[in-house]
């Protein structure tokens, strides 16, 4: 048997810096909270409770100090933090502070934007705090006829389009065709960001590949990730059998003895050390 792993399986530069700053920050500080779970893992997660985190549902739960996590947090939020005298800690992905940047800026020029993203993904939730009321978010194709329809009724001539990072690249593509054609008699001005993050899209591309030449495909990561779900989403259609897992536990070695080559990808959440335990247990099918 033939294993593949992907060369950009596994932790991204964003989910990186946060896990091991909040390591850090832990031998250093006790009352640490965090606003829901500090990345989309289960075993991480669990890791980091055990070295003191509080992962908490709203700020009033905290105490003394607050972390930030990759995908951000809304304004407010945060300014509330900020009121209550909390520590911020925030570590939010640079990537993620540059669309907030430019949902600010577009808002202030005084562009419509439309939010092409999950939205109940809290990084979505957190970036149109960020766009002002001329805003809408755009999760499916038919969300678009009304956002153009709430365009209209502003009477606003311009538009940016913004991704939430973690948003498909082919579903991206395809809805701002749809909405470049929806507006083309309109007069107005369309303006579209590339806001869905490097780590992503080569993720995205490398499943795509890996996908077409392989029996099998094992996606690994949280199976409440945003990113593992699209790499799961574009597998599936290229490789009929495609797993989605979060740990080794859940392989079937008598199942995998009918595959010659098996791909291996993983979420921009997933440790190494869940991935390596996966490539292991494949080994000893080999
Ligand atoms: S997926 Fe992208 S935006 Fe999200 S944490 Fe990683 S690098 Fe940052």
């Amino acid at each position: 048997m033939d294993i593949i792993v992907g060369k950009t399986a596994g932790f991204c530069f964003g989910v990186a810096n946060a896990v091991n700053k909040t390591s850090k920050f832990l031998k250093e500080n006790e009352n640490t909270f965090c606003l829901g779970e500090l990345v989309h893992n289960k075993q991480v997660i669990n890791d980091l409770e055990e070295k003191g985190l509080k992962i908490v549902d709203n700020v009033e739960q905290a105490k003394q100090n607050v972390i930030i996590r990759a995908h951000g947090t809304t304004k407010q939020i945060y300014d509330k933090a900020i009121r209550m005298g909390l520590k911020v800690v925030d570590l939010t992905c640079p990537k993620v502070i540059r669309i907030h940047k430019i949902a600010e800026e577009s808002a202030r020029d005084g562009n419509y934007i439309f939010l092409i993203g999950n939205s109940s993904h809290p990084e979505t939730i957190g970036t149109i705090s960020y766009c002002g009321k001329n805003s809408c978010i755009i999760e499916t194709e038919q969300d678009i006829k009304n956002a153009i329809q709430q365009l209209v009724k502003s009477k606003i001539k311009k538009v940016v389009i913004l991704a939430q990072t973690t948003f498909s690249m082919e579903k991206f593509n395809k809805f701002v065709k749809i909405i470049q054609e929806s507006i083309k008699d309109k007069d107005i001005e369309l303006k579209t960001e590339m806001t869905i993050c490097d780590a992503t899209r080569l993720r995205q591309e490398e499943t795509e590949k890996m996908s077409a030449i392989v029996d099998m495909m094992i996606i690994i990561g949280g199976k409440h990730s945003s990113n593992t779900s699209k790499l799961y989403e574009i597998s599936e259609k290229n490789c009929k059998c495609s797993i989605l897992i979060e740990e080794e536990k859940e392989l079937n070695l008598q199942e995998l003895k009918n595959y010659e080559k098996i791909g291996i990808m993983a979420g921009a959440s997933t440790p190494n050390k869940t991935i390596k335990a996966v490539v292991e247990k494949l080994q000893k099918v080999c």
